[in-house]
């Protein structure tokens, strides 16, 4: 690999460098061959043949630098002070095949200075869901960290129950997140000056030629942390912890929780079981990221020749980034291209999946059914199986809202819109009952379901042979949830 350990150059108050604490006899859970060979990480044969002793703490490669990062956090609307990697390290930088520079991060790899109340472990059921999550997310083309693989140990570790640790080496192209700039606000404001500058060269050295590369990276940031907001709407994704220790400078999602992909659609949806006041709620996703940018920027004015004023103009784009993003994709998921109609009839089919609780990711990778005669019979099937569901009034409304999208369609190709619905309206997404299998089979031991929704998932966008048909059944419309909760 070409390693290139920067941060652990950067001013040793930042960081705390120690080795992991093994984890007792690791073994392999998963290991995610493609990532690696993106990484370089399988032209090392030492790399490859110890993989499972590295993830687990047993062998440190001499070109690794393991550190802990201090970080501080908004922490549900609240200042939280310090915290910092309590359970993880970053373990080695490396530079990527297309040269971009990615982090490898271990997860649940013992105590440091950062761990405050915790045990500095993790366990196998939210080690799997943050493997299998990433994973999703990256092939579903939304900016997200991924894993190389985890390992599950004899290391007990106590939750509400016994469980057994694990580890995740986690790979994102950074972990500097909103946290760290409030961890030096408060702790070290001397380094801002220079840490802003290691941002602005690691993570957007296109800023370097601008008048103001501080505010320019600003804007970026502001930019970067709209769109990928926009894509987990248009996705239904809901990250569950938005806190700002949870965000990444470079728009990139991180720190998988009690996430979720939407099912029967419902906007005022929570799936962390623990955010009783609904902050984190699937549509309050924008506006928090309109929160923790507003808290964030401030302390920026520490900087020369920033001000208020300036610091407000970076953040006013985000609105309306955050709107054409999301507008123009919902268009995309309709097959259709960004006109006011168009925006129209998927406001109109969101109103209709959600009058009638039906699948989001079904509804829209039904409507291929509609449109392709010759598309998978599977798909043929979607919708139609799901609006013979419905009662007589809203199937009325259904067919109303068909002829108005058979209209539209009409007006492009039909290989436009049956690419569009294609590429933008997945087959598969991870489920909570999926991810629940699997780790009800790991935690026997069994790793092939984990194996088999990492192939799913490596293909979100075909149907594909291995699925089974819990793999895109939504709950009962009236199940009690899975309670998915921040204990990890
Ligand atoms: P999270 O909710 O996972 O984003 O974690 C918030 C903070 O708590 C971070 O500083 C974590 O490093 C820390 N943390 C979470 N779980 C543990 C644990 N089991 N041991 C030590 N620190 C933890
Ligand atoms: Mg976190």
């Amino acid at each position: 690999m070409r390693y290139q350990n920067t941060y652990a150059n950067l001013d040793p108050r930042l960081y705390h460098k120690q080795p992991p604490t093994a984890l007792k006899n690791p073994r392999a859970g998963h290991f995610n061959l493609a990532l690696a060979e993106k990484l370089g990480w399988t032209e090392d044969e030492d790399l490859m043949s110890r993989w499972v002793d590295i993830l687990g703490g047993q062998y440190v490669p001499t070109e690794f630098e393991p550190l802990a990062m201090a970080y501080a956090g908004h922490q549900f609307g609240q200042w939280a002070g310090q915290l910092g990697d309590g359970r993880g390290l970053l373990m080695a930088q490396v530079l990527d095949n297309s040269d971009t520079l990615q982090d490898l991060h271990l997860k649940g790899i013992g105590l440091t200075p950062y761990s405050r109340m915790g045990d500095g472990r993790a366990v196998l059921r939210s080690t799997i869901r943050e493997y299998l999550c990433g994973h999703a997310l990256t092939t579903l083309g939304i900016p997200s960290s991924n894993a190389l693989g985890f390992v599950v140990s004899d290391t007990p570790v106590r939750r509400e129950r016994m469980e057994a640790g694990a580890a995740l080496m986690r790979v994102a192209d950074s972990h500097v997140r909103l946290g760290h700039i409030e961890w030096i606000a408060s702790f070290a404001p001397d380094l801002l000056g220079e840490f802003t500058d290691y941002m602005i060269d690691t993570y957007y050295s296109e800023c370097r030629d601008s008048d103001s590369p501080i505010l320019s990276f600003l804007q970026k940031v502001v930019e970067r942390t709209a769109r990928m907001i926009a894509d987990w709407q248009l996705i239904g994704f809901a990250h569950g912890v938005m806190n700002t220790d949870n965000l990444s400078i470079t728009g990139s999602t991180l720190d998988f929780g009690p996430f979720g992909f939407m099912e029967r659609f419902n906007p005022a949806w929570i799936n962390n079981h623990s955010d009783h006041t609904g902050r984190y709620a699937y549509q309050n996703q924008p506006a928090i990221g309109y929160w923790n940018l507003n808290v964030w920027l401030p302390h920026f004015m520490r900087l020369p020749d920033v001000t208020r004023e300036a610091l407000a103009e970076c953040l006013a784009p985000y609105e309306a980034t955050f709107m054409q993003h999301y507008q123009q994709g919902l268009c995309r998921k309709l097959g259709l291209t960004h006109e006011t109609d168009s925006l129209q009839l998927a406001f109109d089919f969101l109103t209709l999946l959600e009058d009638n609780l039906l699948d989001y990711t079904n509804g829209f990778r039904g409507l291929l059914g509609l449109i392709d005669p010759d598309t998978h019979p599977y798909e043929k099937q979607l919708l139609v199986t799901m609006i013979n569901e419905l009662p007589p009034e809203a199937l009325t409304l259904y067919q109303a809202w068909r002829e108005r999208y058979f209209t539209k369609t009409a007006t492009l190709t039909k290989a436009e819109v049956v690419d569009s619905l294609q590429n933008n309206n997945p087959v598969y997404v991870l489920r909570n009952s999926m991810a629940q299998r699997a780790i009800v089979a790991a935690e026997q031991g069994q790793f092939t379901e984990v194996e088999r929704l990492y192939n799913l998932l490596a293909n979100p966008y075909n149907v594909q042979d291995i699925a089974t048909e819990l793999d895109t059944m939504p709950p009962a419309p009236d199940a009690p949830q899975l309670p998915i909760s921040c204990s990890s």
